[in-house]
C-alpha cells in the first residue's frame, strides 16, 4: 500500500494570516506546489489535515471553506486526495461548538482519513507548523516535520519538547522537508 504524507494546511501550504476567511486570503507558500508534486511523484498519497475553527467562532461557514479548498486545490495541482477539517471549537457555536476529537493534536483526522480512504500509517509523515499538529501523530508510526514556515518555530520546538514528543526534523519549509523525506527510506521501503 502507498505510504501517505499528512499534512498541516495555514502555514504549511499557505501563508499563515490568521484565519482564512475567504479566497483571496489564500496565498500559496513559495516552492509548496513543486514540493506536492515531488511528494505525489515519489509514491505518496496526500492528505490535508486543518483545524478550522474559524467556523465554529462564525468567521466563516461550511461552504466558504468548501470555495477555499476548492482554489487551494487547483493552485497545488489537482494532487491532493482529501482535505480534512475540524470545524470546532471548545468555546465555539454555529452548530460546532464543545469539545470534538478532530480538533488538533487530537488525532480524530488521521482516524477519519483511514476509514475513509482507507490510509495507513507504515512509511508515512506528518508535517506541520505547530506543535499542535505533530501531536496528533504521537503513539502512530509517522515521520513528523516541523517546518518554519508558519508559526514562530521556537515556541513550538519548546512545547513539542516539554510534551516529550520532539520532532523527527525540522526544515525551513515544505520543500525544504521534502528534500528531507526523499531523502530517507522512501515509500516502497
Ligand atoms: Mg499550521
Ligand atoms: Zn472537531
Amino acid at each position: 500500500m502507498k505510504p501517505t504524507v499528512f499534512l498541516d494546511r495555514d502555514g504549511t501550504l499557505n501563508r499563515e494570516v490568521g484565519f482564512v476567511r475567504s479566497v483571496d486570503q489564500l496565498e500559496v507558500l513559495p516552492g509548496a506546489a513543486a514540493a506536492v508534486r515531488r511528494l505525489h511523484d515519489a509514491g505518496y498519497r496526500l492528505v490535508v489535515v486543518t483545524n478550522q475553527s474559524g467556523i465554529a467562532r462564525g468567521l466563516y461557514r461550511q461552504q466558504d471553506l468548501a470555495a477555499i479548498h476548492c482554489r487551494l486545490h487547483d493552485q497545488l495541482g489537482g494532487l491532493i486526495e482529501a482535505w480534512l477539517h475540524c470545524p470546532h471549537h471548545p468555546d465555539g457555536g454555529h452548530g460546532y461548538g464543545g469539545e470534538c476529537t478532530c480538533r488538533k493534536p487530537g488525532a480524530g483526522l488521521l482516524h477519519q482519513a483511514r476509514e475513509l480512504l482507507g490510509v495507513d500509517w507504515p512509511g508515512g509523515a506528518l508535517i506541520g507548523d505547530s506543535a499542535r499538529d505533530l501531536l496528533m501523530a504521537r503513539g502512530l508510526p509517522l515521520r513528523t516535520v516541523l517546518v518554519h514556515s508558519g508559526k514562530p518555530a521556537d515556541g513550538e520546538r519548546q512545547q513539542l519538547q516539554r510534551e516529550g514528543f520532539p520532532p523527527d526534523h525540522e526544515a525551513a519549509d515544505l520543500p525544504a522537508a521534502v528534500d528531507w523525506l526523499l531523502r530517507g527510506p522512501g515509500p516502497h521501503a
